[in-house]
């Protein structure tokens, strides 16, 4: 017998827990909803996994999640309470959105009026992909808390030993962060000029690079990982480059290489940029079926085109919009479409940047950005057809991200390239 829910999440990561606590404001009766998880645990904050969950001195212990804007902070109990079926370590292998069911790795079927789709991303194998050796042990991918369990596990057996982080994205420099932090030899290993390529100037990357580099993160680019030789053991020793270099390795992590969990949904949904496309309301091709979070290609209104983002602020933003939309077409009525302005942050050692609207165009940098500098600071704009639409700050960027946020929004005209790199911040403060 299929159990059976009013509204079904399918995924329990950010997006799943932001639309839980949605629902739960919107008025939701007991038993109404449910989230189905392959996770053990509630929905998490997953960007701490890279972040303080491997902090050496006070690890932050998931799962919880911090609700913004009302600060409010879920536990598993807060799912309990409000009468949320919490179904985890229960993976969905079919999906059979014609007839609104669900069948798990254990052949339970779920069905449902109103699905949700939250899958998220999910890591490709260097493995997959052919890569000689690449099924050593301490070869780790990073996603779930699962993954990091099991890094901080090695982290400890492997103590000031060697580790090489395989990616120059933003995951691999937390990763490198932290793994340095915790009193490892780090090399991060990409193939780019630079570290971040799709949103760093090059500039940007330099101050990056440069500061990785006081910290004791060694840094290889422009080449690939082809293969990996393991002790007796079966644990991974060597990483062997393309350029016929060897490093040492007693971790390797693989911080890049993702893609979108849509494969459930194959040739049922469209799709669209590798995802699945939905409206301004997440509503996707198949009626009463929504998709949020990572996995959504959706209208940014503001660019007038489509787009899928794997950021933070977007999952809990959708999340909260196709809720809305949800109960307001319950109620006949409507709500406002969904107007994104793309916000991306990351921190790693004690650097804090943050990006937001659009990076294309030319650029220019300001501020202070020495990597040998005590308290740099710096950001850069990003200007098309003389209106800036991208701001990028890094230091200590509280004081001026509302005011970043607003030049994104609002994309001010700019006369003098020269001037706007002279006034830096204050162009932000003063519109
Ligand atoms: P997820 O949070 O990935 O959740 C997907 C869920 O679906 C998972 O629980 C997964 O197990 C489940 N699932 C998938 N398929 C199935 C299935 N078939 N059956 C059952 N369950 C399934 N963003 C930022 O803006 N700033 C940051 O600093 C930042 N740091 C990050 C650090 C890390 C280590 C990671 C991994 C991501 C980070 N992100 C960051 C990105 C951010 O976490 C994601 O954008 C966000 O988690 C997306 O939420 P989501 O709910 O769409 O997907």
């Amino acid at each position: 017998m299929a159990k059976t829910f009013k509204y079904l999440i399918l995924g329990g990561g950010v997006a799943a827990g932001y639309a839980a606590w949605e629902f739960a404001r919107q008025g939701l009766e007991p038993g109404e909803l449910a989230i189905i998880s392959k996770e053990a645990v509630a929905p998490y904050e997953r960007t701490a996994l890279s972040k303080f969950y491997l902090d050496p001195e006070l690890p932050n212990r998931l799962p919880t999640l911090y609700v913004f804007p009302r600060r409010e902070i879920l536990l598993p109990e807060w799912y309990s309470e409000k009468g949320i079926e919490l179904i985890l370590s229960t993976e969905i292998v079919k999906a059979d959105l014609a007839a609104k069911s669900l069948t798990s790795a254990g052949g339970e079927t779920f069905s449902y009026q109103i699905l949700l789709i939250a899958t998220g991303l999910t890591v490709i194998r260097l493995s997959d992909l052919g890569v000689q050796g690449a099924d050593a042990k301490n070869i780790f991918y990073f996603r779930e808390i699962d993954d990091a369990d099991k890094l901080y596990e090695a982290i400890k057996a492997k103590k000031n030993g060697k580790a090489v982080v395989v990616g120059g994205g933003y995951i691999s420099m937390e990763l490198s962060a932290r793994l340095r932090c915790n009193n490892l030899d780090v090399t991060m290993v990409y193939p780019e000029p630079w570290c971040m390529s799709r949103l760093f100037t090059s500039d940007i990357a330099a101050f990056n690079e440069g500061y990785y580099a006081k910290k004791g993160v060694n840094i290889m680019k422009r080449t690939v990982v082809v293969g990996f030789t393991a002790n007796s053991d079966g644990e991974v020793k060597e990483v062997k480059l393309k350029d016929g270099r060897v490093l040492e390795a007693d971790i390797v992590v693989v911080g890049d290489g993702l893609r979108p969990q849509t494969a459930l949904f194959k040739g049922q949904v469209e799709e669209e940029k590798g995802g699945i496309k939905t409206d301004g309301f997440f509503k996707t091709s198949v009626p009463n079926v929504y998709a949020v979070g990572d996995v959504a290609t959706f209208p940014v209104k503001l660019y007038n085109e489509l787009r899928r983002v794997e950021y933070y602020e977007h999952a809990c933003l959708s999340a909260r919009k196709a809720v809305e939309a949800i109960i307001a077409a319950e109620e006949g009525k409507t709500v406002e479409e969904y107007d994104y302005l793309p916000l991306f942050y990351s921190h790693a050692f004690e650097q804090p940047w943050c990006f937001i609207g659009d990076n294309v165009g030319d650029t220019v940098l300001f501020g202070d950005s020495s990597p040998e500098s005590s308290f740099p600071k710096f950001g850069s704009y990003w200007i098309k057809d003389g209106k800036v639409v991208g701001a990028f700050l890094q230091g200590r960027i509280d004081e001026e991200r509302d005011a970043m946020e607003y030049v994104a929004r609002v994309r001010p005209s700019v006369q003098n390239v020269d001037e706007l790199a002279r006034e830096g911040f204050s162009f932000a403060r003063k519109i």
